[in-house]
């Protein structure tokens, strides 16, 4: 297409000329929304701790005083409203869907708020699942929140990467194990957000180490720590480090993470905060 045909309408156009732009996949806000920070949480593999991690992540930032919301875009292994104990199904009318809020007023929602049967599993193809997070975007009233929080599907496949190219995420925390840590997994996941721009705050070890209940003594049953060596090979920082908590276990099971004293990850919700809290549409 020559200057005077192009109608700056790239997305209808074929050719590959000096002023083309790149095609952009970001789903469009709710037109009622207005969402301020987006920060993904991921992991290399499931099963680390990464819906842990995000609920005490947005636990920290609701404390805090900031309207806090997490998107759970976990499809198939969605665990935010068990941890926070949501109990109620979402609503929708012809404007949109409503999340569910927790007790201490966290906006989520999950696929488990919709589904009518929360153990029914969601054995859906990739791009049905992506489809499915964009309308967690698109479709959910956000009512002006300051931080979002996306528990992002697991591992460095389609999905995570289509989700990735649909949501403005502003940057990403990576939850680890230290079995994680010993392997090329991290590594992946580290290199993923790298290759598609996407600004790294930092690492958090789950399940570092047990802290006997006894003599408070720190038992590091994994072995030694590699998280400092693997954070300074990828140079990128470490954001904290959360210990086997049976506490953390009972209260992710009872539904009352919300309710539980606890300061783990101070360092990384400090880092998240830097922002000014303002909310943009
Ligand atoms: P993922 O999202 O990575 O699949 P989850 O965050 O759902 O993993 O963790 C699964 C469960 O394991 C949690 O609900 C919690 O009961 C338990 N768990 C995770 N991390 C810890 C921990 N540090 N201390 C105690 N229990 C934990």
């Amino acid at each position: 297409m020559n200057e005077t045909t192009c109608d700056h309408n790239c997305d209808q156009c074929s050719s590959n000329c000096e002023s083309r732009q790149p095609l952009d996949l970001k789903a469009p806000l709710h037109q009622m929304s207005q969402v301020g920070k987006v920060i993904g949480v991921v992991s290399g593999k499931g099963g680390v701790g990464k819906s842990l991690v995000t609920s005490l992540l947005a636990i920290a930032m609701q404390r805090r005083g900031f309207r806090t919301a997490i998107l759970d875009a976990d499809i198939t292994g969605p665990s935010i409203p068990r941890i926070l104990g949501l109990t109620a199904k979402a609503t929708s009318d012809e404007i949109g869907l409503y999340p569910v809020y927790s007790k201490t007023g966290i906006a989520v929602m999950s696929i488990n708020l919709l589904l009518e049967n929360a153990d029914d599993p969601v054995v859906w193809r990739g791009p049905i699942i992506a489809g499915t997070v964009k309308q967690f975007w698109t479709e959910v009233i956000w009512d002006r929140i300051d931080y979002m929080f996306v528990d992002m599907p697991p591992g460095t496949g389609d999905v995570p990467l289509t989700v990735f190219q649909s949501l403005p995420i502003d940057g990403i925390v990576i939850v680890t194990s230290p079995q994680e840590l010993v392997s090329v997994i991290v590594g992946k996941a580290i290199k993923m957000a790298k290759l598609m721009n996407i600004p790294i705050y930092g690492l958090i070890e789950n399940m570092s180490y047990l802290l006997c209940p006894d003599c408070g003594k720190k038992i590091s049953v994994f072995g030694p720590s590699h998280l400092q060596e693997v954070a300074a090979k990828h140079q990128i920082p470490v954001l904290g480090e959360v210990p086997i908590d049976p506490a953390l276990a009972a209260a992710c099971d009872r539904g009352e993470l919300e309710l539980l004293e606890q300061n783990y990850l101070q360092l990384a919700v400090d880092l998240i905060d830097d922002s000014n809290g303002c909310t943009k549409k």
